[in-house]
């Protein structure tokens, strides 16, 4: 968004006054839960919300529709608490949103308090009319398909986006190639498929890693409530925003390139249990941040490797449906080490990080692109099997 500095100062309000809804609603859920054990629920809540309105202008201000989305999503957050303790663990009591952990409100009906291109009529620019807001430009970086369903607004370091979900988004069938492809993700490069393409260099996510540490140990040696603190707070927002819109970009193009050329893509399914222990660093610092620079940066070169494998494999199974393609996931289980050619398995095939060496046969190919190959392999048998 293109906000001006009056629209600006508006939509850091609406912001704030969410957070107030959203931690005002926490505290009544919490000193009910901490006095006799009551659950609040969102209808209760949402109940309230329309008396307070009625008798405040002040909380009329902003939409009932996207406050109400907040209480929810508060409701979601203790419905997660509740799920976790029932599952018998002991889960984290919700927590309070700080100035720097409430960056979104979302306005769940195009057209309820918000109005996605409120003025169609004009010749260049695009608008997004929000309540208690107005008008506000955006910068409209590629076209809208399908109906918008709902528009979120978030705040990333001193920029504004605006975020629109669709519904009936026109799948674009594209015409068959007769062409399969495995696909190994790595650290090396990003993507090798088992032509032997080579895809995205991580290299300068790499780089952004190294910014990243740097501007955390920075800031884990501020004084709380420093203005120097809030400087640094901004300054790794700024960079996990860069990381962010690399990650995305990349994954694209990746995404679009695979799509475009094969009918059947056969990828790696992601260990979900690697990525959640691995927690995400947190730009406090107070987490107990690893003390060494260089382990740091290289916790956090994986973090943002595992977390781009993510963002990618959504973007491509979304790219994938639209257009009519095939998705298998593959366990990825010894496809490093296994010969493409004989099959033969062992540690020792794979004599450096970049070269497959079987001790068998003596095959030798690129490492990621023996394991691309093993890949498209499983994923045409697990095909076949799901045929018959
Ligand atoms: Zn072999």
């Amino acid at each position: 968004m293109r906000p001006t500095a009056h629209q600006q100062a508006a939509l850091a309000a609406c912001l704030d006054d969410h957070r107030a809804l959203y931690n005002a609603a926490l505290e009544e859920r919490r000193e009910a839960y901490r006095r006799s054990r009551v659950s609040i629920r969102y209808g209760d809540q949402s109940a309230q919300l329309k008396a307070i309105r009625a008798g405040d202008p002040d909380h009329a201000r902003w939409s009932f529709s996207s406050q109400q989305a907040t209480l929810r999503r508060l409701d979601k957050a203790f419905r997660a608490f509740f799920d976790r303790v029932k599952a018998g663990r002991t889960p984290g009591f919700p927590r309070f949103k700080g100035r720097d952990w409430f960056d979104t409100v979302e306005w769940p009906k195009d057209g309820d308090g918000c109005r996605w291109d409120s003025q169609p009529e004009h010749p260049t620019t695009t608008y997004v009319r929000l309540q208690g807001v107005g008008h506000v430009r955006v910068h409209r970086h590629r076209p809208v398909r399908g109906r918008v369903k709902t528009i979120s607004v978030k705040r990333e370091g001193s920029r504004w986006y605006v975020i629109l979900s669709c519904d009936d988004v026109p799948a674009e069938i594209l015409p068959a190639t007769g062409a399969v492809v495995g696909v190994d993700m790595g650290v090396a490069s990003f993507l090798t498929t088992s032509d032997g393409e080579q895809v995205g260099n991580p290299r300068h996510l790499a780089a952004v890693a190294g910014e990243l540490a740097a501007a955390q140990q920075d800031l884990a040696r501020k004084k709380r409530g420093s203005k120097r603190r809030r400087k640094a707070v901004a300054r790794v927002a700024a960079l996990h925003g860069k990381v962010r819109r690399q990650r995305l970009d990349s994954a694209h193009k990746s995404a679009l390139m695979l799509v475009a050329d094969y009918d059947v893509i056969a990828h790696e399914a992601l260990q979900v249990t690697n990525m959640t222990k691995r927690a995400a660093p947190k730009p406090d610092g107070a987490g107990g941040f690893m003390p060494n620079r260089a382990a740091a940066k290289s916790g956090l070169n994986k973090s943002i490797l595992d977390a781009g494998w993510g963002v990618f494999l959504t973007i491509l199974s979304h790219k994938a449906e639209s257009a009519g393609r095939e998705l298998i996931a593959v366990n990825p289980a010894n496809t490093s080490r296994t010969c493409a050619r004989c099959g033969h398995c062992a540690k020792e095939n794979r004599a450096t990080q970049a070269e497959f060496r079987c001790r068998a046969c003596g095959h030798a190919a690129h490492a990621d692109v023996n394991a691309a190959i093993n890949i498209l392999r499983a994923g045409l048998a697990l095909r076949e099997a799901a045929a018959a």
